[in-house]
């Protein structure tokens, strides 16, 4: 399924009532956040979740190239007119890659890479293993972040324009920490793209 507008304009929450112009969800106002904004071709939903899952967690490897396909469509969508230094896939702990064996966002972000010309760098850490964001609340999914990303040795963000790259995003609460730590670092501009918003 498609994901079309009207949605907020940085998280990309979908807004059931039309809705003039640019706007944010409850989520977003007020809140202070790193990314400039997210954006997804798809909706979680349906075939592309199931994809999604399977990827990730039945490690269906020759799924790449459809997940790969779905975010190149977000990129032409959102992206495509700025300019991007670097991607940077969204980091999974070590242990967790030791598990599935690699990083789906690494894996969908160097496909995209390799199409659109823009290289891959893996800027980011992840120096804590947290539980899965997918099971927690979101104070608590904010919390759970804290502390777990840092920049990745030798990195250096400084005045880059950094595109961000993930499999699925709910919240968008991890890409903002990921973006709190390059900005923090001197990245000019952090921005998101995953293939699905949840
Ligand atoms: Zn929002």
């Amino acid at each position: 399924m498609q994901l079309k507008e009207p949605f907020c304009s940085r998280c990309a929450e979908p807004y059931a009532r039309h809705a003039p112009g640019e706007f944010l969800c409850s989520n977003c106002e007020g809140r202070r956040w790193a990314l400039a904004r997210v954006r997804a071709a798809y909706r979680a939903v349906g075939t592309v979740r199931e994809v999604v899952l399977r990827f990730k967690y039945q490690r269906e490897y020759f799924l790449r190239p459809w997940l790969g396909r779905w975010m190149r469509d977000g990129f032409r969508r959102y992206y495509a007119e700025e300019r991007w230094d670097a991607l940077i896939p969204v980091p999974i702990h070590p242990e967790r890659r030791k598990e599935r064996g690699f990083n789906q966002s690494s894996e969908i972000a160097s496909w995209l890479g390799a199409k659109v010309g823009v290289k891959v760098e893996e800027g980011l850490v992840r120096v804590k293993a947290t539980p899965p964001q997918a099971r927690l609340r979101r104070a608590e999914r904010l919390r759970n972040l804290r502390g777990a990303l840092a920049l990745a040795p030798g990195f250096d963000p400084r005045g880059r324009r950094l595109l961000l790259c993930d499999d699925v995003f709910t919240t968008g609460a991890t890409a903002d920490a990921c973006a709190r730590v390059l900005k923090q670092a001197g990245a000019e501009e952090v921005a998101a793209l995953a293939v699905a918003r949840g």
